[in-house]
């Protein structure tokens, strides 16, 4: 039977809206008309599909402050980061709407007759979100997924199901046929588990912990079904003394106080040359006092709300017992609200510097040389992201090569730009997002061979 979930604003604390909650019938049925659908779709002439895909991205593009709108009130995100990432659905569904046209095989010299391959779709692919992005990583997934000629079935996380589903909603305004894209809010245990035993699901795309990812995998292997992870990230900022110190004190809280923390590429361990920790601290704590931690509906906020009050606790945890360098400010009251907080780790044993806290928490660590930096940055099980500060290009180009993780920055703090490939190295994930990697994930290559035969 379907049934409701409430879902609550987290700069209140209050119920505002109810959606369905579909249950293992209801996922079942759908998922054999995402089947039933996939033929016609991976026919639909490519430069059909490309148009189709185009003008789904004009359709988010005309909606972006609705949806911008519906996050802020159902996340807790701020309206700037909500608009970019309404914004970014739009910029992935363009640039994948360049693939289907552009889904090349290749021809390959053989004797007797000629080889030729070609990129097979896989047929129902299952798109898993977790709360943290629910448009941005949406998107990463049924974009180039759709694009390849797979029907999609995608479920939102159970907090942060509204962007999700008015997308849906524009993807069939769009002209997209309801059951090549559907969305399927549901429990994790029930709707996301079927994606993972359903024979007619080929490949899952997953977002989200580490645990449930492990679990996902280990399921999609009695099927050999095909996955891509993103999973937790616990990811360095690494201060070298030469660095200008200003700019990079001065950009460390975004780094990991944006979307409150919550955000898989957090620079969450913050790792200063010893020679200028003191003066870097000194830096640090005007810029971590003067973050905006207000109601995200606000033009001017730079942090929201934590996204619920279970999770609240979590972070707090970590805190607790821990030695606190300086806290920002947050707003009292109703709300799953949380200060910027940075933490001095005594080790790099602590549970603050080890874990993936998710919150606006940032541990402090001093290193020795470059040796020490890179050695610190690499004992982590994770992978995903990091940044690197210094003026010296050979030192870029070496602890850039030497940190083991997926997308990492020098003097900066980008880790997502549609078009270049995104994803964790370890247990932060496996396979890539975006950009020119992520289309072929969701295709098979299919080898033909035709002989000449006699004249
Ligand atoms: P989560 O693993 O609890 O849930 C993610 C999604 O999986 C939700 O939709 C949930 O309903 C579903 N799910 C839960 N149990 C399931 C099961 N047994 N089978 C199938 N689906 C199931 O994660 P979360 O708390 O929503 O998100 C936070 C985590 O996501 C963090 O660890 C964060 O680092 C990670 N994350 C990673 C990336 C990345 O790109 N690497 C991006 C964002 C978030």
């Amino acid at each position: 039977m379907t049934t409701t979930t409430d879902v609550i604003d987290p700069a209140t604390g209050a119920v505002f809206t109810s959606v369905p909650s579909l249950d293992l019938a209801a996922t079942d049925a759908a998922v054999e008309r995402a089947a039933k659908a996939f033929p016609a779709w991976r026919a639909v002439a490519p430069g059909d599909r490309a148009r189709l895909l185009r003008r789904f991205a004009a359709l988010v593009d005309q909606h972006v402050d609705e949806l911008a709108e519906l996050e802020v009130r159902n996340a807790g995100h701020t309206i700037g980061n909500a608009r970019w990432e309404a914004g970014n659905v739009r910029d992935v569904l363009d640039y994948y709407a360049g693939a289907p046209e552009r889904l090349t095989g290749r021809q390959i010299p053989v004797p007797g007759g000629i080889d030729v391959t070609f990129h097979e779709p896989l047929g129902v692919v299952g798109i898993i979100v977790p709360w943290n992005f629910p448009m941005p990583i949406a998107g990463w997934g049924f974009a180039p997924a759709l694009a390849a000629g797979n029907t999609v079935v995608l479920k939102p996380a159970e907090l942060t199901p509204l962007t999700a589903i008015r997308l849906g909603e524009l993807a069939v305004e769009a002209g997209i046929p309801r059951d090549v894209f559907q969305v399927l809010p549901g429990p994790g245990r029930v709707v996301g588990q079927r994606f993972v035993t359903h024979p007619a699901v080929r490949k899952i795309c997953f977002t989200g912990s580490t645990g449930v990812g492990k679990s996902i995998m280990a399921g999609a292997a009695d099927q050999v079904k095909r996955v891509t992870l993103e999973l937790g990230g616990k990811s360095a900022n690494i201060v070298f003394a030469d660095a200008d110190l200003e700019r990079a004190a001065a950009s460390a809280p975004a780094s990991v106080f944006d979307n409150a923390g919550q955000d898989c590429c957090a620079r969450s361990r913050l790792l200063v040359q010893e020679s200028v920790y003191d003066k870097f601290l000194g830096l640090l704590e005007p810029a971590v006092k003067g973050f905006r931690v207000e109601d995200p509906a606000l033009a001017t906020a730079e942090m929201g709300p934590l996204i619920s009050a279970g999770h609240r606790a979590s972070v707090a945890s970590y805190v607790e017992g821990s030695d606190v360098a300086f806290t920002g400010r947050a707003p009292e009251g109703d709300g799953w609200w949380f200060p910027p907080t940075v933490l001095l780790a005594r080790s790099a044993d602590d549970r603050h510097w080890r874990e993936e806290v998710f919150g606006p928490v940032l541990s402090v660590l001093p290193f020795r040389d470059e040796e020490d930096a890179v050695r610190l940055a690499n004992d982590t099980e994770y992978g995903l992201s990091g940044s690197l500060w210094t003026r010296d290009l050979g030192r870029a180009l070496r602890v850039s090569r030497a940190v083991e993780t997926g997308a990492l920055s020098v003097n900066s703090h980008s880790s997502v730009r549609y078009w270049t490939p995104f994803g964790g190295m370890k247990q932060s994930g496996l396979g890539r997002e975006l950009g020119p990697d992520a289309l072929l994930s969701f295709t098979d290559v299919k080898n033909v061979f035709m002989a000449m035969g006699d004249q």
